[in-house]
């Protein structure tokens, strides 16, 4: 009797330790309305890396925004992100595996840039049981991985490649903030980067902490599943995908840190709603087409999600929403 309460209790205790240990939520591919939905806002043919359903259970009332609040914190206050550029940016295969696209990026991301603007400030109409998103992130602090991991990144090399730069203080350890691991274009990430997903967020206990991370690989390796265009707004077109990439993911990051908090009944959290919508464009898509200007420069952004008004995809705070 005893061993079988204890048998019954490990086998528990492994399901609890598999599901800390594959779940994950990610920006889907462009293709993957193709695929079966999985209850991460992306197609998913590995059953093995299936949670158990989310958000079964929203609230009752008439009136909601199209995602619900299942009780985890949120990031409050300004939210510090750190890059980890992982491989070769500095003269690697494809073009965007360069400086211009770390110098982009870091641009785009730092202070002044999309953190604070009226795109971000979406995010502040999401908010835990005392804490409201303040739509504040910038960019803190960047290092360098070149190849620690090898050219094939698992999800346990990602948070692997991030527990590193916390352990040896390349970076600092900040359970505020969000770190992203910036793949150059010839490596892959072996859970599904290009087939499955363009980017992912998720968290860890890393030195004693709870940190939230996120992938996001340059699309350059798959620009038909990972960039709306090749001809794009900034001429680089890894870093334009990147771009819009990362965005989504902060958007989650700071509205869903530990995948408890924010996510609609079919698990699709703030930037899954709106993934690949862009609204208004200025010029063709294909053809450098952009819908905002951030830091002196243009971006085709994917739309937010906002969770005021009945919800909907919109460019900007009280703007108006969106169909795609
Ligand atoms: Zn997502």
């Amino acid at each position: 009797m005893r061993n079988r309460v204890l048998m019954r209790n490990c086998v528990w205790l492994l399901a609890l330790l598999l599901y800390a240990l594959t779940f994950v939520n990610a920006q889907a591919t462009r293709d993957a309305s193709h695929l079966v939905p999985t209850g991460k806002g992306w197609g998913e043919a590995l059953p093995t890396r299936l949670g158990p359903p989310r958000g079964l259970n929203p609230p009752r009332g008439p009136a909601t925004n199209g995602i619900f609040y299942h009780g985890g914190p949120i990031l409050p206050g300004s939210v510090n992100l750190y890059f980890i550029w992982y491989g070769d940016f500095v003269s690697g295969r494809a073009a965007s595996d360069s400086l211009a696209t770390v110098d982009l990026l870091t641009e785009f991301f730092s202070a002044g840039g999309l953190g604070g603007s009226s795109y971000a400030r979406i995010d502040s109409t999401y908010a835990d049981r005392t804490r409201t998103v303040s739509g504040k992130f910038a960019l803190a602090e960047s290092t360098n991985d070149y190849y620690s991991r090898g050219l094939r990144l698992s999800d346990a090399s990602v948070a692997a490649v991030v527990a590193n730069a916390i352990a040896t203080r390349a970076l600092p350890k900040d359970t505020n903030g969000v770190y992203f691991v910036l793949s150059s274009s010839d490596v892959s990430e072996t859970s599904g980067f290009c087939s499955q997903y363009c980017g992912w967020h998720s968290h860890s206990t890393m030195s004693g902490s709870d940190i939230k991370y996120a992938f996001v690989g340059n699309p350059d390796r798959c620009p038909n599943a990972c960039e709306e265009q090749v001809i794009s707004p900034n001429g680089n077109s890894g870093a334009d995908g990147m771009a819009s990439t990362m965005a989504h993911e902060t958007n989650e990051a700071v509205s869903d840190p530990d995948l408890n908090a924010w996510y609609d009944t079919a698990g699709n959290e703030d930037g899954d709603k709106c993934a690949w919508k862009w609204g208004p464009v200025t010029g063709t898509l294909g053809d450098g087409a952009y819908n905002m200007t951030i830091a002196g420069h243009k971006w085709l952004i994917q739309m937010n999600w906002e969770n005021s008004r009945g919800g909907g995809c919109d460019q900007k705070l009280s703007g108006k929403f969106y169909g795609q």
